[in-house]
């Protein structure tokens, strides 16, 4: 048997391609996770933070839990990539779509009997989750207690979304949901819930005994579904970050951070950045700042805006920056902003 894995972060299949799909008689696609934005917002937080921020330890630890969540949905990929499936069947990392609203799919399995919507947590401790909570609890070993979005709520909200866009693109297929948490080493309990809540190493088994009374969707509509979901998706971009944090801009340390020592301050002199405190040199220093910008207090800039972060003097250096950079404009040159094309990263 042959399998076929396409690695596609964005757009079409080309039809050459979906015509090799066509000609297997098992199909295994792959539309791997997309670029990490989360992290890298939460990573320019960390760096622009105060060292006694009173967040600055849940940053801290969001990194690590956002970092180990890759690490987990990295392991489920094995147990779809060795094949478990003897049937027609695509699977789908991380796709953001819109239909009466905006969703985001952990993963998705889609085959010519139904779709099945995996929500993936990477929490570890002891884990309670009540339907009728909006929370999710956690109890870490130490006795401290955390909360979290539920995720049943959160995959319901995603089936009745990913519903809606099947109807909406003339598609009728069952849709299943599941939880799935990376770790064995908690305790899990729930209640009041039908969603079922499963491990990653049990999902290949959860799919397998799925009922298939009867064909939904004939291949070739199958494969006009998997290549409407991947020309539908959009990544999900989460900038700026402040939307998500009780945290104003000013909250965030200005000017140029030098990566040799850690800290704030590079002078700009006419041709390079220099770190006055380790004497560290650089002509492109200012591009971290200016994306950290973009991704912390607003995702376009504007010259002036730049300058003051920048803590030029000029605003004829501060444009040149700017412009050197592979960034897009829009406005009349009076009131000219920046901006970076995050979904082409
Ligand atoms: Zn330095």
């Amino acid at each position: 048997m042959t399998k076929i894995q396409f690695s596609i972060i964005r757009g079409q299949v080309s039809s050459q391609n979906a015509i090799l799909i066509k000609k297997e008689a098992t199909l295994l696609i792959v539309k791997h996770r997309s670029f990490p934005y989360k992290l890298l917002g939460m990573e320019a937080s960390l760096r622009r933070l105060p060292q006694d921020h009173p967040q600055i330890d849940y940053f801290q630890q969001s990194i690590n839990s956002i970092k180990a969540g890759i690490g987990g949905e990295k392991s489920l990929d094995q147990y779809f990539e060795q094949d478990a499936f003897h049937e027609n069947h695509f699977v789908f990392q991380d796709i953001g779509l819109n239909s009466s609203g905006v969703f985001q799919i952990d993963y998705l399995y889609i085959n010519t009997y139904f779709a099945v919507i995996f929500e993936v947590k990477n929490i570890s401790g002891d884990i309670f989750i009540s339907n009728d909570n909006p929370r999710l609890k956690r109890v870490r070993k130490n006795g401290k207690i955390d909360y979290f979005r539920n995720p049943l709520r959160q995959v319901s909200e995603t089936t009745d979304l990913f519903n809606d866009f099947l109807i909406m693109n003339g598609f009728d297929l069952p849709v299943y949901k599941a939880v799935a948490f990376k770790q064995y080493n908690y305790a899990l309990e729930f209640e009041k819930t039908t969603i079922p809540v499963l491990s990653i190493q049990d999902i290949p088994g959860f799919i397998r005994r799925l009922p298939r009374p009867q064909k939904i969707l004939t291949p070739w509509r199958l494969i006009e579904l998997m290549e409407l979901i991947l020309n539908k998706h959009k990544n999900y971009i989460p900038f700026p970050i402040t939307n998500y944090f009780e945290i104003t801009p000013e909250e965030f340390q200005k000017v140029v951070h030098c990566e040799n020592c850690n800290t704030f301050g590079m002078r700009k002199l006419p041709r390079t950045w220099l770190c006055p405190k380790c004497g560290l040199e650089s002509n492109t220093a200012h591009i971290q700042a200016i994306h950290d910008y973009c991704m912390l207090i607003n995702p376009q800039i504007s010259n002036e805006e730049c300058r003051k972060f920048l803590n030029l003097k000029d605003s004829n250096t501060s444009s040149r920056l700017l412009r050197s950079m592979d960034l897009l404009k829009k406005g009349s040159s009076q009131k000219r902003f920046y901006y970076l094309d995050y979904q082409k990263l």
